[in-house]
Order: structure tokens, then C-alpha cells, then sequence
């Protein structure tokens, strides 16, 4: 069975980070290797800091997970899978994992920086984001979400709080903390009637309220909520209760604003489709390149959209 262990030598998973041929071991790095500052924010089980490798004065965020935390309340499954599936990451659009480690209390997450800060905040503070903005971004979490999926990893968590921003304003998907491997199988995954509730109301699929497994489309639902979002400033389904989000959700009760743009509406509403085959981005639509070749990215080159200066200055 799975448990954190309190020290070096303890054992924290069946496929185990002690594992000396794991990847992360590469170039291993301690607590001591970094200079620690201000504390980036704060998650329910975790500190993220800003860090600074003594060996090569780079920085990174170091996301500090308490262990007896994690313990208590049960959570040590998430956080496995959260290291497992960053670990599979390797794109400009996703923040990287570079080492982990621990001490008697912690377990460390060594990933990019991302100093800008949140999407939601520039969404806050400007929306409506222009077409040229939203496109622009929708475009990059399409390929970074496509790269998750070629993974065999689905997010379950894409919000703009969860799309952080680098130095040169680009986009790094993060927060792993909801994610499911696909191909795993073994005792950290739930499934079934034993799977509860996972990411956040406002932006989950239809199809996971009705407990349907879990697959890539709901990641293209809630993209379809993020573009709904920037282009209008909230989130399409609102309310009061999660019960109720459900209840707008499942009956996909929202509503455009009247100067949201054509080829944009027909985007979103070929994301936010309660049939998840229907959904475009699914399997059975053609996949990514469902989304891609839509109109509303016809002036997009996808080969050149992370190499372009990005359209939001911080
Ligand atoms: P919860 O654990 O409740 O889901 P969370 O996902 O916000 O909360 P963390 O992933 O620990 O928790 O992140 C905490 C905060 O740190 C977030 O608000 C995020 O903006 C910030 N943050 C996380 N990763 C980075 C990073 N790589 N660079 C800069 N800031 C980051």
C-alpha cells in the first residue's frame, strides 16, 4: 500500500521515486541546493516558493507539500500522480519538472517559474481579451493540452487559475493535482462509483456528473469555458452552489453576450457539447485537429505560436 514515508530510506510509493534508474535522479538535487524566498501562493496542502539553484543561480518555483497534511486528509494518491504526470511533461507550454526530494516533513516539486502570475488575473483586470488575445492564447492551450493528451494524461483542472504565465508571457500549464493517467491502472487510480467529484465546478464536463470515466474531452469542455471566459470575462456556467453549476451544466443552461463574435460562439459551442463524442477535440470528431483546422483559427500557425512574441504585456 501506499504511504508517505517520514524519512530518506522510508518507502513512498509502489513505483517509487527511490527508484535509482527513476529519471528525476539525474543531476539529484537536496534542500540544500536552493536558496529559498517569498512564498508564490498557497494551495490546500502546499507552498509554492520562488528558489534560487545555488549551483547555477537559475530559479525555479518549489512547490512544498506537508507530508502529515497529505497523510491526514488523504491526499497522497493526487500527489503521487501529480509528480508522475508532470514527470511525462516535456513542452514550452507546460511547466517542466526538473527534481524532487524531501525532508522529514516535506516532499519538494523543483518547476518552472512562472513569474507573471495567473491568466485569471489579466483576464480580471482586461476582459473582454480581444479576438487577437484569445486567440493567440487559446491557441497555445490547445497544443499544450494536445501534448498532456499524447501523454496519456487528462488535466481535469484547466481553468485560467490553473494557466500561469512565463517571462515572456507565455502560457505553462499547471497544477497536476487532479490529473489521471490513462494508462495506469494500479492502485492509484479510482474508478468507477468510487470516484469523486475532481477540478472545479464551474468548469467540469457533463459527462463527469454523470460518472461516465474520465477522458480527454472534458479537458476540450473546460477549454471550450476558457475561451467563452476571456472573450466575455466570466465563466459560461455560474451560480450560487456547486449543485447548482451542476444543474446549468448538465442542462448546458448559459448564455453568450450579445457582441461575443460569431466565429468564436460557433467554437464554443461546438466545445460545449453534452455529448462527448460530438464534442470537437474528441476521438470520434478527428481530434486536435478538429479544433485547429476551425475557422476561428484559420490565421493561426500552430508550428510558430510558441517561437511568436506574445500579446499580453505584464
Ligand atoms: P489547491 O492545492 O487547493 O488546488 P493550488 O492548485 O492553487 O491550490 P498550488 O498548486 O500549490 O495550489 O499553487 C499555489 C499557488 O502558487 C497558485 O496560486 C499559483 O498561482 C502559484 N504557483 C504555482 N505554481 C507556480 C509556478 N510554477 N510559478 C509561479 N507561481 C506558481
Amino acid at each position: 500500500t501506499t504511504n508517505l514515508g517520514q524519512n530518506e530510506s522510508s518507502p513512498i510509493t509502489v513505483t517509487d521515486i527511490d527508484d535509482p534508474s527513476h529519471p528525476l535522479h539525474h543531476h539529484r538535487r537536496t534542500v540544500a541546493d536552493f536558496d529559498y524566498g517569498e512564498a508564490l501562493g498557497e494551495g490546500s496542502y502546499s507552498t509554492v516558493l520562488i528558489a534560487r539553484d545555488k549551483k547555477t543561480d537559475k530559479q525555479y518555483a518549489i512547490k512544498k507539500l506537508d507530508k502529515a497534511h497529505i497523510v491526514k486528509n488523504d491526499k497522497v494518491k493526487y500527489v503521487m500522480i501529480e509528480r508522475d504526470a508532470l514527470s511525462r511533461m516535456n513542452h514550452p507550454g507546460i511547466v517542466k519538472l526538473y527534481w524532487t526530494f524531501r525532508d522529514n516533513r516535506s516532499l519538494y516539486y523543483v518547476i518552472d517559474l512562472a513569474p507573471h502570475g495567473e491568466l485569471y488575473t489579466f483576464i480580471r483586470k482586461l476582459a473582454p481579451l480581444d479576438m487577437e488575445t484569445t486567440r493567440y492564447y487559446a491557441a497555445e492551450i490547445l497544443l499544450a493540452v494536445d501534448h498532456i493528451h499524447s501523454k496519456e494524461v487528462v488535466h481535469r483542472d484547466i481553468k485560467p487559475e490553473n494557466i500561469l504565465l512565463d517571462d515572456h508571457m507565455h502560457i505553462k500549464i499547471a497544477d497536476f493535482g487532479s490529473a489521471k493517467l490513462l494508462s495506469d491502472t494500479g492502485p492509484n487510480q479510482t474508478s468507477g462509483s468510487a470516484r469523486s467529484f475532481v477540478g472545479t465546478a464551474q468548469y467540469v464536463a457533463p459527462e463527469l456528473l454523470r460518472s461516465d470515466p474520465t477522458s480527454k474531452e472534458a479537458d476540450w469542455w473546460a477549454f471550450g469555458c476558457v475561451i467563452f471566459q476571456m472573450l466575455s470575462g466570466r465563466s459560461p456556467f455560474k451560480a450560487a452552489t456547486d449543485y447548482l453549476i451542476f444543474q446549468k451544466i448538465k442542462n448546458l443552461d448559459y448564455e453568450f453576450p450579445e457582441d461575443f463574435p460569431d466565429v468564436a460562439k460557433d467554437l464554443v459551442q461546438r466545445l460545449l457539447v453534452l455529448d462527448a463524442d460530438k464534442r470537437l477535440g474528441s476521438d470520434a470528431m478527428g481530434g486536435t485537429d478538429s479544433i485547429k483546422t476551425h475557422p476561428f483559427f484559420e490565421s493561426v500557425d500552430f508550428d510558430q505560436v510558441f517561437r511568436q512574441p506574445a500579446p499580453l504585456k505584464a
